[in-house]
């Protein structure tokens, strides 16, 4: 076994086949940030891999939904959908066995359980979806157009989210700090600052705001030492990609003071 190898397990491209019987499934969708499930989760499937120790993050990846990264020790570096935090006990065996041995019988059934799943998740984010006007035609910058072109030029259309201006203050005002973008999880929604919404900000800020945020659906969370880590080292390595990083950059230390009186 080398000591660094990592085998990743996207989701199925094909049709979920249709299975006869109860699917096994949790009935409800554990938070992602739910650390007793996740440490409970991490010891049941530490028990089939003594002498290995095993590291869990949780993931809501749309694409990966299981990785295993393997270091000396050996320790298993594993990276699970949230799908699988109330997993039975056969499934963690299989897990288990997968992690260890990477076998087929095994890779088999994890992609049973994932396809069954993947529709399940789908359902109940559509139908959990906030109902949130978007308004994503400003007065100089359209945003659904952005998020669209970036979409395209990116991520392959891979990004799956709304996208909105925030709400619009009658009062303008001095102020100490700006949230120019933000990204929630939960209800796949970026929500952008109107302040970006004014003739002196170039489209290429703005695309850049709303790349940051795209991002976020991308890549995990983490949680270190107690604290999620928002952007990672692959996060920001992948912001700088973007084709006017610098040029963003240099903008915002011009204008944030501009941005700032909104
Ligand atoms: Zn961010």
């Amino acid at each position: 076994m080398s000591r660094y190898e990592q085998t990743e397990f996207p989701f199925a491209k094909s049709t979920p086949r249709r299975r006869r019987g109860l699917p096994r499934v949790a009935r409800r969708l554990p938070a992602v940030d739910d650390e007793a499930a996740r440490q409970r989760l991490e010891r049941r499937i530490a028990v089939h891999l003594i002498p290995g120790r095993v590291a869990l993050a949780v993931t809501d990846n749309r694409y990966t939904m299981i990785s295993v990264k393997r270091e000396k020790g050996p320790l298993y570096r594993v990276r699970l959908h949230h799908m699988f935090l109330d997993a039975d006990p056969t499934l963690v065996r299989t897990l288990a066995n997968y992690i260890v041995h990477n076998d087929t019988a095994a890779s088999d059934e994890l992609g049973r359980f994932i396809d069954e799943n993947q529709l399940k998740i789908r359902r109940a984010r559509r139908r959990k979806q906030v109902s949130v006007t978007l308004e994503t035609r400003g007065e100089v910058h359209d945003l659904q157009e952005l998020f669209e072109s970036l979409n395209a030029r990116y991520f392959n259309r891979s990004i799956d989210a709304r996208i909105t201006w925030g709400q619009r203050n009658a009062k303008r005002r001095r102020r100490n700090s700006i949230k120019m973008g933000s990204y929630s999880v939960e209800d796949r929604l970026i929500r952008i600052h109107p302040s970006l919404d004014r003739r002196f900000v170039p489209r290429f800020f703005v695309e850049w705001i709303v790349y940051h945020e795209m991002l976020h659906q991308v890549h995990d969370i983490p949680l270190v030492a107690g604290r999620r880590i928002f952007h990672t080292s692959e996060f920001l390595q992948q912001e700088a990609q973007f084709e006017h990083f610098e040029r963003a950059r240099r903008w915002e230390r011009a204008f944030l003071n501009r941005l700032l009186h909104y």
